[in-house]
């Protein structure tokens, strides 16, 4: 089992580099996140060991239940899925990236915890946050609307104790990979009108979390910065329910 995630890690990565060099970009240039939904701590343990120490939590109680079997072994977690508001505090105990921002609401409240832990002798630093985008406009979806999302981001950047670091998408679910790609340029766009506003806080918001195990050269070819990969690494999730 062991080997199975180190090689599927390593056929990962060559797949990366792979689609960056073929974009005429540098590999260095896209991080890899590991989607650890319904995977145990043991098999993130060694992924972390492995040299992958970025992870992606997407349901609170597994994060919690999860992340005090990780303490010791350093690492950073992003939160990529629904982020309902009763959940803010239990979240932000273990993370340092919020992907998955998707109203101002939301936002607001994840700045004011932030506030207040770092009163609370907590980090001192922002945390991070990303705005998500709604790219493929599939009502299954969340995210903020390609219209709307530069409006949040600016409104986000502004708040303190957050730093707005990018966009992240889900793309189309969409075997026409001119769909998928379609998505994954609106995000890229979303990024180009933020950057050309300079509205305060938002020059450094140059990320681009986008593509999946099944799509992820689309998504680097489209400028992704960081793609999330689960099923790549760990199999085939079990069927819920
Ligand atoms: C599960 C998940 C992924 C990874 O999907 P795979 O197809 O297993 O690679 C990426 N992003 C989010 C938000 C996810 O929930």
């Amino acid at each position: 089992m062991s080997e199975h995630v180190t090689d599927a890690l390593a056929r990962v990565r060559e797949r990366v580099d792979a689609a960056a060099r073929a974009a005429g970009r540098e590999p260095a240039e896209v991080a890899v996140l590991l989607a650890v939904k319904t995977v145990d701590a043991p098999q993130i343990r060694e992924a972390i060991a492995a040299g992958y120490p970025l992870l992606g939590q997407n349901r609170a109680q597994e994060l919690t239940a999860t992340e005090p079997d990780l303490v010791d072994l350093q690492h950073s977690t992003h939160f990529i899925g629904h982020l309902q508001s009763n959940k803010v505090n239990a979240v932000l105990r273990w993370v340092d990236c919020v992907q998955s921002v998707d109203s101002l609401g939301l936002a607001e409240r994840l700045s004011r915890r932030r506030v207040a832990m770092a009163e609370d002798g907590g980090p001192q630093h922002p945390l991070q946050v990303m705005v998500q985008v709604n790219t493929s406009g599939e009502e299954s979806k969340f995210g903020a609307g390609p219209e709307h999302a530069p409006d949040l981001a600016a409104a986000v950047a502004a708040l303190p104790g957050l730093t707005l670091t990018g966009f992240m998408t889900i793309g189309a679910n969409s075997t026409d990979r001119g769909q998928v790609r379609a998505s994954y340029d609106a995000l890229a766009e979303v990024r180009e009108q933020v950057q050309a506003s300079t509205a305060v806080g938002t020059a450094q918001a140059r990320e681009l979390s986008m593509g999946m195990s099944g799509d992820l050269e689309i998504a680097i070819a489209a400028g992704a910065t960081m793609v999330r990969v689960g099923s790549a690494v760990f199999g085939a999730r079990p069927v819920p329910g």
